[in-house]
């Protein structure tokens, strides 16, 4: 209700007239009208017709059968086939290559050199359960991209999963890093920020393995009986420093062409300072065993039978890291369906394709079904329904060592897509559950009536209703208060994590990253264990969510394609903000009164009485006091924006003749533009968007107003007031697009 109520009250009469003759019909979509509406969703219904889950299924198997990770002579016939797949669906296909540095595995090794002596496997076992785990030798060892070469020796400390907050708390312990080996547990940070606060803290060395409370038996039944991770599974990733920027490390903010001037490696800011490892928790067991100091916090507990202890030592652990460092081609698909009105404007919608192994949930299960969707649509062009925009579906490749392919496109065509990039919608591995979609606000009405007009295949429930069961039934109470008192469910903001990131934050293109999680859980998150048996005994048989997910995003893909006026809508887009912009205001009051209570507290030797009194620890820090920060601009900016959306009309209340048709939906498509600011933010200038960012502390956690929202958290306080003039500039960009945007849709106040 709230949407109508910007509305004439004429027009808003109107609309009740109509629907109420009209009751069961479905309400118009966003940016269509009743008759282009009915034309579409007949069109949705051939749309879901031609998708069959029997070809995902098919073409998990065949892709997921042999290891592929960039690089790799499995992964090029991975994309030859997809390539074949869209030229024989009638797509203008090409492959897209880029030369990129990838380090791969030579030298491995970690020992336990005292107080007693153990030699990690480093290894996964293979399961007579699963034949895709048969020893092989295109195998990619388990190890984490874009650490750097090392040969250290020292003792360890436990480091629990290695965020700002359990460093603060080891230094309580009197525990310092220094010429030490960190241990972390994955989870609860990405996992290139324990190398990189580890590295700032003094550490010389980092190993990463998985706790089993977290995804092994503490979970669940190991694989293969269960879902849960093996033994000796390991988690293998990226710890490029991606909040820098992603990418090729050796061309930040251009395409990685032959002939691009490239960085020297030991210039390249995104490569680790310090070693890094990936280990199973078979292999962590005996060196977490042998360490002694302190029992760790309750908090710090994990699942393996043993006392947890901080250290240091007397565990010592030698690590020794020696990398390939190659430059590798990458090949991206990129395959186009020119639009038959508007062929300059374009939506893009990419998967990557590229896995650390075989890569069945991850990232193929989405790939599966981005190829289902774009077979569909080619037979409805086919059958001549063309959508009226020109499609780009791309298969992007080296996603897991950094999202390099995507973002490799994406600067190298920074230009063009500025100009005709309507929007970009991502996926990447599903699995069951409930549908979770982050992006960007301006489109949030557009997607809640997209998962309205889904079913869910185990319910029969609509999507839309189903994510909304999912937060009243476990959602914080946060969440849930947010969908009491209103009809559209929020759109997460997007951080990082897959190939959105590059248009987004980068570019300044709306996007979306759309995914189905919640019951399909486990631990074969890039290990050897991600097969096609485990996805298909675990995750999602027969590919009933690869159909739903085709559905949404075909839906989407197609919608943006075809809309007469483009779904954008700014009333959600400012409704979202004034919460970030409230949270923002609440976490600087509460870090005052929290700060100034403990500094309180430590000054009268309190601090004791707080904690357990088993253990002494030293007093924490005394903080800078939290000044008060001046939010103002960025108040008013916020309520010039407010204004400006509730004195322009949702909808054209005149006919548009075809240009100004044109240029309503450019000011559309190039809003989110206005968000971003060529000079980037603070530190890390790649990343434009002064809205959306992910975490530079969090990696692929979303901070919000980041400028502002990062210098209270970080504590940089001179910074605060210099950040939130920034952001309201942003704003006040926005505020003049919408004012455009009316002067051609008109405003409902207005009598003409
Ligand atoms: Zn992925």
């Amino acid at each position: 209700m709230v949407f109508f109520m910007s509305l004439n009250p004429r027009i808003l009469a109107g609309f009740l007239f109509v629907s109420l003759v009209t009751v069961i019909e479905a309400e118009p979509l966003v940016g269509f009208d009743d008759e282009t509406s009915k034309t579409q969703r007949r069109l949705e219904e051939q749309f879901d017709q031609n998708l069959s889950p029997v070809s995902q299924d098919e073409w998990l198997a065949e892709f997921s059968a042999r290891p592929h990770h960039a690089g790799s002579s499995a992964n090029r016939q991975v994309a030859a086939r997809i390539e074949a797949l869209f030229s024989a669906w009638g797509f203008d296909t090409s492959i897209v290559e880029y030369d990129i540095l990838l380090p791969t595995p030579k030298t491995r090794a970690l020992e336990l050199v005292a107080p007693v002596h153990y030699t990690a496997s480093l290894s996964e076992d293979s399961l007579p359960e699963d034949p895709s785990t048969a020893v092989r030798k295109d195998l990619l060892a388990p190890y984490n991209a874009f650490s750097k070469d090392g040969d250290v020796e020292g003792e360890l400390v436990f480091i629990n999963y290695g965020r700002p907050e359990d460093h603060r708390l080891l230094k309580r312990y009197g525990i310092s890093l220094k010429g030490k080996i960190a241990i972390a547990k994955y989870g609860k940070s990405w996992r290139g920020i324990k190398p990189k606060l580890a590295a700032e803290n003094g550490a010389i060395g980092t190993i990463i393995y998985s706790d089993p409370a977290d995804d092994g038996y503490g979970a669940g039944d190991v694989y293969p009986v269960g879902p849960f991770k093996h033994a000796s599974g390991v988690q293998r990733g990226s710890v490029m420093d991606m909040p820098t920027y992603p990418g090729d490390v050796l061309t930040p903010g251009r395409g990685a062409t032959p002939g691009a001037r490239r960085l020297k490696i030991s210039d390249a800011p995104t490569i680790t300072q310090i070693p890094v490892l990936p280990i199973s928790y078979r292999d962590a067991l005996p060196l977490l065993q042998a360490m002694g100091g302190a029992t760790v916090p309750d908090e710090w507990v994990g699942g393996l039978p043993i006392t947890y202890h901080l250290g240091p030592g007397p565990a010592r652990v030698h690590l020794k890291l020696e990398f390939n460092w190659d430059r590798i081609t990458i090949y991206n698909v990129v395959a186009r369906l020119e639009g038959e009105k508007y062929p300059d404007e374009w939506v893009i919608r990419g998967n990557h394709y590229d896995g650390w192994n075989h890569g069945a949930a991850d990232p193929l299960s989405g790939m599966v079904a981005l190829l289902d969707e774009a077979r569909s649509v080619a037979r409805l062009a086919s059958n001549g329904s063309r959508p009226a925009r020109t499609i780009v579906y791309a298969a992007w490749d080296a996603e897991e060592p950094g999202l390099i392919g995507s973002t490799e496109w994406a600067e190298d065509n920074a230009k063009i897509l500025k100009e005709r990039a309507v929007a970009y919608l991502n996926t990447d591995g599903n699995s069951r559950g409930f549908l979770n979609i982050g992006g960007s606000h301006t489109l949030e009405k557009f997607f809640n009536q997209v998962s309205a007009d889904v079913d869910d295949p185990q319910t029969g429930a609509t999507l839309k209703a189903r994510a909304r069961a999912a937060i009243t039934l476990f959602g914080s109470p946060e969440a849930r208060k947010n969908i009491e008192n209103r009809t559209d469910l929020r759109l997460s903001p997007l951080g990082s994590g897959s190939d959105y990131t590059p248009f987004l934050q980068h570019l300044g293109i709306a996007s979306a990253n759309l995914s189905f999680s919640g019951e399909g859980t486990g631990g074969s998150y890039h290990t050897l264990y991600d097969t096609y048996e485990h996805y298909t005994r675990f995750r999602d048989p027969k590919l009933a969510y690869g159909v739903a997910l085709a559905r949404v995003a075909g839906r989407a893909t197609l919608r943006l394609a075809n809309a007469p006026i483009l779904p954008f809508e700014f009333a959600s887009f400012v409704d979202n903000v004034a919460l970030y912009i409230d949270e923002i205001v609440k976490l600087a009051d509460t870090m005052r009164t929290q700060t100034s209570l403990a500094n309180q507290q430590i000054n009268e030797g309190l601090y004791k009485l707080a904690l357990d009194p088993t253990k002494t620890l030293n007093a924490p820090d005394i903080e800078k006091e939290v000044p008060h920060f001046n939010f103002a601009p960025l108040q008013n900016s916020l309520l010039a924006l407010q204004k400006a959306i509730a004195a322009a009309a949702p909808q054209p209340l005149k006919e548009l003749n075809s240009d100004a048709r044109r240029e309503l939906n450019r000011l559309l498509y190039t809003s989110e533009r206005r968000l971003t600011l060529e000079a980037g933010l603070t530190g890390r200038s790649w990343y434009k968007h002064h809205i959306y960012a992910p975490g530079f502390y969090t990696g692929y956690g979303v901070k919000t107003i980041p400028g502002v929202r990062e210098a209270i958290e970080t504590r940089d306080f001179d910074a605060v007031d210099k950040q939130i003039v920034i952001a309201a500039k942003v704003l006040e960009a926005m505020t003049i697009q919408v004012g455009k945007i009316a002067s051609i849709t008109g405003s409902p106040g207005r009598v003409d």
